[in-house]
């Protein structure tokens, strides 16, 4: 394993305006912190219970992304250091993250994940879904997010043309919120997608965020 061989060649691989979040899940603390001692602090884990203990134990000026699905019930011990929250897909789960980010004095950074994908089981909101969000009144009463883009995953297949299908989904939502609700938010300018096996074609496709694991860790 060469993380930092791997980690120079995929931020090489990248235009300017794309970030790479290095997805350290399933990873130990002496994995981790190689790659934190190759000088990269953005890293994205998808459990709370693991985000939590490896912010615990690692150096705090890392900026720690959530990529996984987010309970309601565990937003409360992520909201005092979380740098963007990848999944949002719901109301529910917004309120009570403006409700944790006022009692922590913060204004966190949230992405409206979209369900792109052929299989049932990815989480993640409609476009219907997503209107309804932000046309609610309830939406427009929140004082402590900030949305500032969106998030999907591809499916779980080997066809490139699906795969590149879905991405320039998630794009043409970016841009038609963007042009409906956040045209004057500068803020607003993240497209979240792209993994190990596609981010080259989500940064084809307009990505800004691609979160990357196995490649950075082979
Ligand atoms: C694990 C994970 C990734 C990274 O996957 P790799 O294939 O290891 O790059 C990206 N996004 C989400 C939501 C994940 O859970």
């Amino acid at each position: 394993m060469n993380i930092a061989g791997n980690l120079a060649r995929i931020l090489q691989q990248l235009p300017p305006t794309t970030t790479l979040v290095a997805v350290t899940k399933n990873r130990a603390l002496s994995e981790i912190e190689q790659l934190y001692q190759s000088g990269y602090k953005q890293f994205g884990e998808n459990r709370v219970q693991d985000l939590v203990a490896k912010y615990n134990h690692l150096p705090k000026d890392i900026q720690w992304h959530l990529i996984g699905h987010l309970q309601t019930n565990k937003v409360k011990y992520i909201t005092p250091f979380i740098h963007l929250i990848h999944s949002v897909d719901s109301l529910k789960l917004l309120q009570t993250i403006d409700k944790e980010a006022q009692k922590n004095q913060r204004v966190i950074a949230c992405l409206l994940q979209f369900h792109v994908a052929k299989e049932e089981t990815k989480f993640g909101l409609d476009w219907e879904e997503a209107i309804q969000l932000l046309r609610s009144s309830e939406y427009a009463g929140l004082t402590h997010v900030r949305l500032v883009g969106i998030m999907g995953m591809a499916s779980n297949t080997d066809n490139q043309s699906q795969i590149a299908k879905e991405f320039q989904t998630l794009h043409r939502y970016f841009s038609d919120l963007k042009k409906e609700y956040f045209l004057h938010d500068a803020g607003f300018k993240e497209i979240s997608m792209g993994m190990s096996s596609d981010y080259l074609l989500a940064v084809e496709n307009g990505s800004t965020l691609v979160r990357v694991g196995s490649a950075l860790f082979a």
